[in-house]
């Protein structure tokens, strides 16, 4: 049975990050009602440290609704191996995770969370021919349509076992809030 208040969320969530396609970080403290609910779903779907617009960053709008839809359907979920932004080690080297000129981070790592129904072997697999995903990687392995029909062994040097990790393309595909189907 599909879950109203579940449909609701997203569409709240799809009006405000579209409206801010372009804009800053910071929730307008002037909306009312239900936008302003969506805007705290939006900023709750961060970091524990909201990017502050200074920092000049922020999760590309497709990424920050398939994790608003993951924080939702699974309240409990761990985080502890989530990330957005690279740190440090992600700057010096070519990373998704790093911000573009424009400011967005176009990856997203999710923690593997079976016992909380974050099973990220399962998501993975529905998420990996949507038109938005660049390359999927979990578990050793990697989905990436540009090089390969199937999944591929990833050799990197973290193989992913606690986290999956979803890159997305740039354009028009990182602000498309469309809901993601998920398992
Ligand atoms: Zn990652």
């Amino acid at each position: 049975m599909p879950d109203e208040k579940f449909t609701q969320m997203v569409r709240e969530m799809q009006l405000y990050l579209n409206a801010h396609a372009n804009a800053g970080l910071d929730p307008d403290g002037k909306l009312g009602g239900k936008t302003l609910k969506a805007a705290q779903v939006y900023q709750r779907s961060f970091d524990k440290t909201p990017p502050m617009p200074s920092r000049g960053w922020r999760l590309a709008p497709a990424l920050a609704i398939l994790r608003g839809q993951i924080d939702h359907a699974h309240p409990d979920r761990s985080k502890v191996a989530d990330g957005t932004i690279g740190d440090a080690a992600h700057a010096a080297r070519k990373s998704d995770h790093n911000p573009d000129s424009a400011g967005i981070v176009h990856a997203l790592d999710i923690t593997h969370d079976p016992d909380d129904g974050v099973d990220c072997a399962k998501i993975a697999e529905q998420i990996k021919t949507d038109p938005r995903v660049s390359y999927v990687i979990f578990r050793g392995r990697i989905f990436n349509p540009t090089k390969a029909v199937g999944w591929r062994l990833y050799t990197g040097a973290d193989a992913h076992n606690h986290h999956m990790h979803v890159s997305i393309k740039a354009g028009t595909f990182s602000s498309d809030t469309r809901e993601w189907k998920l398992p």
